[in-house]
């Protein structure tokens, strides 16, 4: 993977990492597809000028096509890799894809360089050195700065302009070229580094300032709209999962968890130590929480001091230990804050599963499952808070799935009817 980024990341741009090398990725594609195009013109072009050599020598013409067969197969699978990324998962079999589709191009290039070279007069030479600049300058940036990729590349097209250097230099003519090539060669690492460390740079600098408006700036965690974001993945990857699990005749228990937490009494914190110590207490609920789910959930500051939870891969247990664990864990902290004693607070947790439905999975949108977690949070306060209130599809459900969308907060009376089942844990 680090061909593409050869220059090391700082640790406070290291988060940025992944989405950073997609960016470059995805630059390295385009560009890469800009300077084949190119490539197949300047061949067209170069076909016409050499032409008169071509024709005189039998193995020419076959290498033409090869080439161009060559570099037309790469833009083929660049557009491939591109429009239908999905054709090779894995990121490094994408990458090992790229990198031997533009070695084999180096390659065919360098090839027709090394037939062409020794019957071409100097004047020939030199303008095919000034067609290939052209064409390498772009290529070059394409291999947006990687050493090993910049090699691979330029190696077999420059390797055989220095061995031709040599052995015109000995006949008195070309002696410039001899110094043209290293200097040529240092010029385009030189300046590929610093394509490189630009293009870097301006896409860490996107990536950061979309983040902060994707991050609560009290907490550092995840806002509202992150979770959209994150639920239009997340939900897309639940259903496939649960129809592959229903296809397969096995009962889905894998969905997601929402969950919705608020602090009790949070006011009187406030209230009692000021303003500061309630920021503070929101600071340290949050790292409390980022502690207790696994690392691919999502925790977000819903707003005030709410906290929507999203747990992914969970299994289905109406009694899920996440949802106690959460609760004792808020409970158990002995909150310090800036002036006197440690103090305890409490919070009651909301919750349900998406997909809701089990026969039905989009019968009922996240949001919408959202409200119902909200409407069990409301119960737990009710019923006199630092508990979890977890609310399932209820038997009467399965005859009037639709039922449930219009409830309003109190869910005791659909609880009633049997279109939902209530989970109560807690102190
Ligand atoms: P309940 O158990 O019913 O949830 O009681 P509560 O006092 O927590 O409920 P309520 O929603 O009435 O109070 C929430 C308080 O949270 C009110 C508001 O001042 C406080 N709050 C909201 N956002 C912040 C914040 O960013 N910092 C601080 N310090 N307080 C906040
Ligand atoms: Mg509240
Ligand atoms: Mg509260």
């Amino acid at each position: 993977m680090d061909f593409i980024s050869p220059i090391p990341l700082s640790p406070e741009d290291r988060p940025y990492r992944q989405e950073l090398y997609k960016l470059l990725v995805a630059d390295l594609f385009q560009r890469t597809k800009a300077a084949l195009i190119f490539l197949i013109l300047v061949m067209a072009i170069i076909w016409q000028l050499l032409g008169v050599v071509a024709q005189n020598h039998p193995v020419l013409p076959w290498l033409y096509l090869a080439t161009g067969g060559i570099v037309l197969l790469r833009l083929a699978s660049i557009i491939l890799l591109e429009r239908w990324p999905h054709v090779i998962e894995s990121p490094a079999g994408r990458h090992a894809l790229f990198l031997a589709g533009s070695t084999l191009a180096a390659l065919a290039l360098g090839m027709l360089n090394w037939l062409m070279v020794p019957l071409l007069e100097p004047i020939q030479l030199a303008l095919l050195c000034l067609i290939l600049t052209g064409i390498n300058s772009v290529a070059v940036q394409s291999m947006a700065g990687s050493p090993v990729a910049f090699a691979l590349y330029m190696t077999p097209i420059l390797g055989t302009f220095a061995l031709r250097a040599f052995s015109l230099a000995i006949t008195e003519h070309m002696g410039v070229m001899m110094l043209l090539v290293p200097v040529y060669y240092v010029a385009l690492i030189a300046m590929s580094l610093h394509v490189h460390a630009s293009l870097r740079r301006s896409f860490l600098q996107g990536l950061k300032l979309g983040d902060l408006a994707l991050r609560d700036s009290l907490t550092g965690l995840r806002n509202r709209r992150f979770l959209q974001e994150f639920m239009e993945t997340e939900v897309e990857r639940a259903l496939r999962t649960w129809s592959l699990a229903y296809h397969g005749s096995m009962r889905p228990s894998s969905s997601l968890a929402i969950l919705i937490l608020d602090l009790d009494h949070f006011k009187d914190v406030n209230d009692t130590y000021g303003h500061e110590a309630g920021d503070e207490v929101l600071r340290q609920v949050s790292l409390i929480l980022r502690d207790v789910v696994r690392k691919p959930d999502l925790v977000t500051r819903w707003g005030g001091e709410e906290f929507v939870i999203v747990a992914v891969d969970i299994l289905r247990t109406p009694h899920q230990p996440l949802t106690e664990r959460i609760r004792l864990a808020v409970e158990s902290h002995p909150f310090s804050l800036p002036q006197g004693p440690p103090i305890h607070i409490t919070c009651s947790v909301g919750f349900a599963f998406y997909p809701f439905l089990e026969l039905d999975p989009e019968g009922m949108a996240w949001d919408q499952v959202l409200n119902l977690a909200d409407g069990a949070l409301y119960l737990a306060k009710r019923e006199g808070r630092n508990r979890v209130c977890g609310v399932v599809a209820g038997p009467a459900l399965i005859e009037s799935p639709r039922a449930l969308i219009s409830v309003g907060k109190n869910l005791l009376e659909p609880a009633k009817a049997g279109l939902v089942g209530l989970v109560r844990r807690g102190a």
